[in-house]
């Protein structure tokens, strides 16, 4: 097995240009796993842990331009406010250990329904730019999954950031596992309300083939908060509203039994969750509402 170790991202495209079939390599927690079981024996690894814009991030007025191999304990350290989702799903991710060498390009890399970082994606909006010879492209988080463990990149192509709006309202995260630390989601969820928009976006993992939105339920919920007037008078989102859209949550996942659940306790625990992430979500809503008025 042959190790490239490019010191530039330009010298990094070249030879993902030159060797397609060469794995890129980041944190390596899950890369190294797969070699470790003989899972995978590539003929190139490409090294990216030269590459120092890969580790950057920076904040925009609107959205976070965040590096491929920012470790999940710099996301939970320093972007809570920026992008609670992710920081909250961050903070769930295995042990410290494994949260000081993976990230979020990693994740995306491998594209397993169960990664944690992909329910808060969807649910922020989240953009993947990638690059290669022949120049960049941004990928919308809708589209980047495309089967199980498979993503939208091209073989010659290597992410270079992930752009995700900053929160404009309150997100949640909750994964649902067998115990509370090391552990694959039997399934998660990510909520985010966004006022600005009057809109709601979820993502669920571990339920279905590839990550997923519940759009059936976002629409559903959105059109229940306008017709209410709920954006405007900060009431509490009625029980039979709550579990509508926690049962088209349910109907979005398309989960299988395995050995982690079936697929019976995954469809529900999803409308638990959903209900759950609704309420502490909104919650916060009326809460920052009261001070906004509080203080007008
Ligand atoms: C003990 C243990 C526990 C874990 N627990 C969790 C968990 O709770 N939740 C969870 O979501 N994951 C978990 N994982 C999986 C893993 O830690 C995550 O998927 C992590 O985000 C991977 O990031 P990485 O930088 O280590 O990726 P790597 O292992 O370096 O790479 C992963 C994949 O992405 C590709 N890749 C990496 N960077 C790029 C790039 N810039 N461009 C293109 N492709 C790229 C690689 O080729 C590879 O296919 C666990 C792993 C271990 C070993």
């Amino acid at each position: 097995m042959d190790f490239l170790r490019p010191a530039s991202w330009q010298e990094a495209l070249a030879a993902k240009a030159e060797h397609p079939a060469a794995v890129p390599i980041a944190g390596g927690t899950d890369v190294m796993v797969e070699i470790n079981f003989d899972h995978r024996r590539p003929e190139h690894l490409l090294d990216l842990n030269r590459i120092a814009d890969l580790y950057e991030w920076e904040v925009g007025e609107e959205s976070v331009r965040l590096g491929a191999s920012v470790p999940y304990t710099q996301i939970m350290e320093n972007l809570r406010a920026e992008l609670p989702g992710l920081a909250l799903a961050s903070r769930t991710v295995a042990s410290p250990q494994i949260r000081n060498r993976g990230g979020v390009g990693g994740n995306l890399g491998t594209a397993s329904p169960a990664g944690d970082a992909h329910p808060a994606l969807l649910a922020a909006g989240a953009e993947v730019e990638v690059e290669s010879v022949r120049g960049s492209r941004r990928i919308p988080i809708d589209a980047f999954f495309t089967g199980v463990k498979r993503n939208a990149l091209a073989a010659d192509e290597l992410i270079k950031w992930v752009h995700i709006a900053k929160a404009d309202g309150p997100q949640q995260f909750s994964k649902v596992g067998t115990r509370n630390a090391m552990v694959i989601a039997v399934c998660a969820f990510g909520l985010a309300l966004h006022p600005a928009t009057r809109t709601v976006r979820t993502g669920i993992g571990s339920a279905a083939p590839t990550p997923v939105r519940a759009k059936a339920a976002e629409e559903f919920l959105n059109a229940a908060l306008e017709e209410g007037g709920f954006w405007d008078n900060g009431r509490i989102v009625p029980p039979s509203v709550a579990a509508q859209f926690a049962q088209l949550c349910s109907g979005a996942c398309n989960p299988i039994d395995d050995v982690r659940g079936t697929a019976g306790y995954r469809r529900h625990a999803v409308g638990v969750v959903a209900r759950r992430t609704l309420a502490w979500t909104w919650e916060s809503y009326r809460g920052a509402r009261r001070v906004t008025e509080g203080a007008a």
